[in-house]
């Protein structure tokens, strides 16, 4: 096996350390960010290609009292400073554009990790071409499925599956018919209700030219566990993998669109019906995860490698840009040799009591909805 550091640590080139983050989604973009703001030279490795698609919008929380410079900036990055509903796509393209602007991130893609573990002196991640990466610390930012929590909280691998999942479906208002088209006054989030499920539905600015929105729905549904169960989505009590529209069965890809019919008012359960027809609808068996820990040594998680909330509290992403800023705050003096250690227990000091009531706050509405 190759055995690389990733970066040298000639001090006169200000390097205040080195790290390695597996995951370029967003908080593992968000945390390159914070952390080379600090001085540390970063390697960002992700096993997706550049530029994935994703339609949905996230509800973002833009400004908070009290952020430092480095929240500012990602909440800027996210939705402008502003309390919005934002595409996911809009999101990801601006961390990424802005870690490409630093000298300090190396963001490498199509790069899958198979293993990380550490030592009194460095951190490493093995990948599957046979390269092994050197660093001072190892930041998960592998999501739900992580592989870095199982090194971390060995005891306690596995989000757990909540009962229930979501649909989740979106389109541009121009394929709809003009008389079908939200009006210009119409609430940007409304949320329907029925007696097994409810769905919020979304009007989001797009960024393009055309004047033109994106409409979207999510469908909470406690109805159709068993189907997961048998497409392998979900087995035990962990949840395997998402249900993407080309694997949903073709009856319940009719039974979706009659029930949107039925349940949904104009234009979500237009929106339901259209993603259901072209198979762009996609379903997410939902899962949570209360941490016991966030760090072991030199590797610390974050965003939904540390925590997964039930996305009624809307609050995945959003504590996902705090743990970023307070990583990259704790990393100020450097972790250069057992520096590292000490600055992931003050980053899981800071954030491990509040990440925990997050989640259990979404709790209480899962075990009302979910039927496990
Ligand atoms: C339906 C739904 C609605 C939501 N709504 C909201 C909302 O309104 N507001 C909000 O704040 N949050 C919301 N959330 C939560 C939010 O989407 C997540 O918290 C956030 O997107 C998590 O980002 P992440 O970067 O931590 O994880 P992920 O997006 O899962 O990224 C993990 C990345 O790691 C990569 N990876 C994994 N393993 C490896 C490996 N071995 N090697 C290399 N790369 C690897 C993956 O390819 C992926 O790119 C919602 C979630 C859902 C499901």
């Amino acid at each position: 096996m190759k055995s690389i550091p990733i970066f040298n640590r000639d001090k006169t080139n200000e390097v205040e350390g080195t790290a390695i983050i597996v995951g370029a989604s967003l908080s593992g973009l968000m945390a390159g960010i914070a952390l080379s703001r600090e001085g540390l030279n970063v390697t960002i490795l992700e096993r997706a290609k550049e530029g994935r698609p994703g339609g949905a919008g996230l509800q973002v929380d833009g400004s908070r009292f009290g952020a430092s410079k480095t929240e500012n900036l990602l909440r800027n990055l996210a939705s402008g400073g502003r309390n919005m509903i934002q595409l996911w796509t809009t999101i990801e393209r601006n961390l990424r554009e802005e870690a490409k602007k630093s000298t300090r991130i190396n963001l490498r893609y199509e790069t899958r990790v198979k293993k990380v573990d550490q030592d009194d002196t460095s951190s490493w991640a093995d990948l599957d071409n046979g390269e092994r990466i050197h660093a001072d610390l190892l930041i998960g930012a592998d999501g739900h499925r992580s592989l870095v929590r199982r090194y971390v909280a060995p005891e306690k691998p596995d989000a757990t599956f909540a009962g229930y999942m979501v649909w989740m479906a979106s389109m541009d208002e121009e394929n709809l018919p003009p008389e079908d088209r939200p009006s210009a006054n119409q609430p940007r989030v409304r949320m329907l209700g029925s007696h097994n499920g409810f769905l919020f539905g979304s009007v989001i600015n797009r960024e393009d030219s055309s004047g033109y929105r994106r409409l979207g729905t999510t469908w909470y549904d406690n109805s159709r566990n068993d189907l997961l169960r048998q497409l392998g989505c979900v087995e035990g009590d962990v949840v395997i993998h998402s249900l993407s529209g080309q694997d949903v069965p073709e009856q319940t890809l009719k039974e979706l669109a009659t029930q949107a019919t039925s349940l949904w008012d104009e234009p979500f359960a237009s929106v339901m019906r259209y993603a259901a027809k072209n198979r762009t609808v996609m379903g997410i068996p939902i899962k949570e995860y209360v941490p016991e820990r966030l760090v072991r040594g030199r590797v610390a998680l974050i965003g939904d490698a540390a925590h997964v909330p039930a996305p009624v509290t809307a609050s995945g992403f959003n504590q996902s840009i705090i743990d970023a800023s307070i990583l990259g705050e704790c990393t100020g003096k450097g972790v250069q040799g057992s520096k590292a250690m000490e600055v992931l227990k003050d980053y899981e000091s800071r954030r491990l009591q509040s990440v925990r009531r997050m989640v259990k706050s979404g709790q209480s509405y899962s075990r009302s909805l979910g039927r496990a």
